[in-house]
Parts: C-alpha cells; sequence; structure tokens
C-alpha cells in the first residue's frame, strides 16, 4: 500500500495572548489519502482553519507550532525554509479561502492573476502556451465566453464567479493537495451546491485530494469521503463521512446534527448545543466539552480522553470513553 498523501501528528499551534499561551490546536493527527476528500468541521473556534493554516505555512507571529510533525509527500513540513514553503505552495499545495475578493488582486485582470503563477512556477513556458492554459482554466470551472472573460477585473464578476477564479488559480498548477477554506459560506445557496459539484468533479478528474474546512455538517455529508470533528483544538470523532454522520457516538458530533435545521429526518427537531466553545486559553480540565456535555460524568474531569477506534468499525474513532 502506497504511503499516505498526508500524515498530521500532534499538531500543536498556539497564540501567544495576555492571558497566556491559547492553545488553538491540541494535538491533532489526521491521514488522508491521494484523491480523498476530508471534511474537518466544528463550530468556530474549535481549530480547524488553524489545522489548514499551518499545513500552508501560514500561522504567523503571535501564533506558532508548538509541537507536532506534518509530513506531505513523505518530505515534512515543519520547519521547512520560506522559500522551499513558497514553491511548495501553488505547486504541490494550495488553498481557496472563503472570500474570493480578498484573495484576487483588484488591479489584475484575473488572467493575468492565473498567468502570473505559471511565469513563478512555470517560467519555460511560453506566453501563448500560457493564455491557453489560463483559457482552459477557466473554462474548466465554468466561466462561459472564458478567452474574453480572462480580460475582466474580478469587480466585474459575480461572487460565484471570482470564487470559480480562485478555484482556477488553486487548480492551475495541478497541486496534489487542496484546502478548502469555507469555500462557499459567502455564496447563496445555488451556487454553493455548483461550486460543491464543481470541486467533487475536479477531485475525481485529477486525483487531487482534498481538505475541506466547513461549519457545515450538510456541506461535508454532501462532499467528503471522510470526516474529522473538531472540538476546543482537538478532533473528537473522525471516520468515513457517511458512517459518522449516520451514527455519531461523540455527544458533540449528535449535538451539531441534532442543531442542524435541515438535516436528518423530516421530522427532525432542532436543538441547539447549550453554552459556548471553551476560551482556548484556559480549557476546562478533562474532556472539553464537559460544561456542554448533556451525559457527563465526574470522571469526564479527569482526564483528556483519547480517540479511539470503536469496536464495531475500526476506522471510525471517538474520544469519549463512555460513548465508544
Ligand atoms: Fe461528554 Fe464525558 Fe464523553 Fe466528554 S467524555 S463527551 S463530557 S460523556
Amino acid at each position: 500500500m502506497s504511503a499516505p498523501l498526508l500524515r498530521i501528528q500532534d499538531l500543536r499551534v498556539e497564540y501567544a495572548s495576555p492571558r497566556g499561551p491559547v492553545q488553538a490546536v491540541a494535538g491533532v493527527s489526521l491521514t488522508l489519502n491521494r484523491n480523498r476528500i476530508l471534511g474537518l468541521v466544528g463550530e468556530s473556534g474549535c481549530g480547524k482553519s488553524t489545522v489548514g493554516q499551518a499545513l500552508m505555512g501560514l500561522i504567523q507571529s503571535p501564533g506558532r507550532i508548538a509541537g507536532g510533525d506534518i509530513r506531505f509527500e513523505d518530505k515534512s513540513l515543519i520547519g521547512l525554509p520560506e522559500r522551499e514553503m513558497r514553491k511548495l505552495r501553488g505547486d504541490r499545495l494550495s488553498m481557496i479561502f472563503q472570500d474570493p475578493t480578498a484573495t484576487l488582486n483588484p488591479v489584475l485582470t484575473i488572467g493575468d492573476q492565473i498567468a502570473e503563477l505559471f511565469r513563478w512556477h512555470r517560467p519555460q513556458m511560453r506566453r501563448r502556451e500560457v493564455q491557453a492554459r489560463v483559457t482552459a482554466l477557466l473554462e474548466r470551472v465554468g466561466i462561459i465566453d472564458a478567452d474574453r472573460r480572462r480580460r475582466a477585473y474580478p469587480h466585474e464578476l459575480s461572487g460565484g464567479m471570482r470564487q470559480r477564479v480562485v478555484i482556477a488559480c488553486a487548480l492551475a498548477l495541478e497541486p496534489a493537495l487542496i484546502v478548502a477554506d469555507e469555500p462557499t459560506t459567502a455564496l447563496d445557496v445555488t451556487v454553493q451546491a455548483q461550486i460543491l459539484d464543481l470541486l467533487r468533479g475536479l477531485q475525481s478528474e485529477h486525483g487531487t485530494a482534498v481538505i475541506l474546512v466547513s461549519h457545515d455538517l450538510g456541506v461535508i455529508a454532501e462532499t467528503c469521503d471522510d470526516v474529522a470533528v473538531m472540538y476546543a483544538g482537538r478532533v473528537v470523532e473522525s471516520g468515513p463521512a457517511d458512517e459518522v454522520l449516520a451514527r455519531p457516538r461523540h455527544p458533540y458530533t449528535a449535538g451539531l446534527i441534532a442543531s442542524r435545521p435541515s438535516f436528518g429526518a423530516p421530522d427532525h427537531v432542532v436543538r441547539p448545543i447549550p453554552g459556548t466553545v471553551p476560551d482556548l486559553a484556559r480549557p476546562p480540565a478533562g474532556c472539553a466539552f464537559h460544561p456542554r456535555c448533556q451525559k457527563a460524568v465526574a470522571a469526564c474531569r479527569d482526564a483528556i480522553p483519547t480517540l479511539s477506534p470503536i469496536r464495531e468499525e475500526p476506522r471510525h474513532a471517538v474520544a469519549c470513553p463512555l460513548a465508544a
């Protein structure tokens, strides 16, 4: 069996603050194979975007990687010089952010922005070849009349079109892994479905692996092969997406499903999870979910539960001794 494309082991990321270090990621381990889509899901402030940023080498001061390892294509990314990391970004790794307006340069045409990637990473390509690739990429992401549209500026396009351009940029150099951080959150439902279809199609066509960061379980259920549910900087449940979402074991995953309006059966009653995510400068002792957990017992405050496979399905793991 070939080595996984990505292996994250015991990753810890913290941010300095006047109140002490904020542990945004507190020991996350994940594995991702080629041609798979892994969803990272959880409420805001649970560390899922930070995992994506750490992978892309985008953690900036006052943040730092406090421990663990990220191995991509069997090479450790931790401590890689910025020049090497910049070469990997775009070429083998790329990222799609939530807001295409912030990602695209307003003073460059969309065609020039994509062409810039080829000039930087593929300097041997001729101008005409680059133009043909740019047009082909725009067509592939569903931009109609691509040869004319490549001369448009970002402000001349709709939000959905801009996000397609961002996806074209992410795909330009045929990376092995794309991190998509809430790529459809800013879009209306119809465009959201089109963009998710596009991501799925591109993944199966090119064999690209995708990490999809989302707070939306519906998006994860529709798009992902596997899911990792994050709470307070840790993975609390993981496994095949259909298995985890159909038979959640961790009270937090069950709570996320219960709190989503249109997820599950037609007679589904929405029940929000009481309370809020904890302050990661002072996380609760033991299981960080205990102040919100309806199943908590006194022992839940004693130790941080480890992620362990369940007996019936070894690919399904849960960090709750009572649920496992
Ligand atoms: Fe709830 Fe305890 Fe399980 Fe944490 S360990 S999820 S508090 S039952």
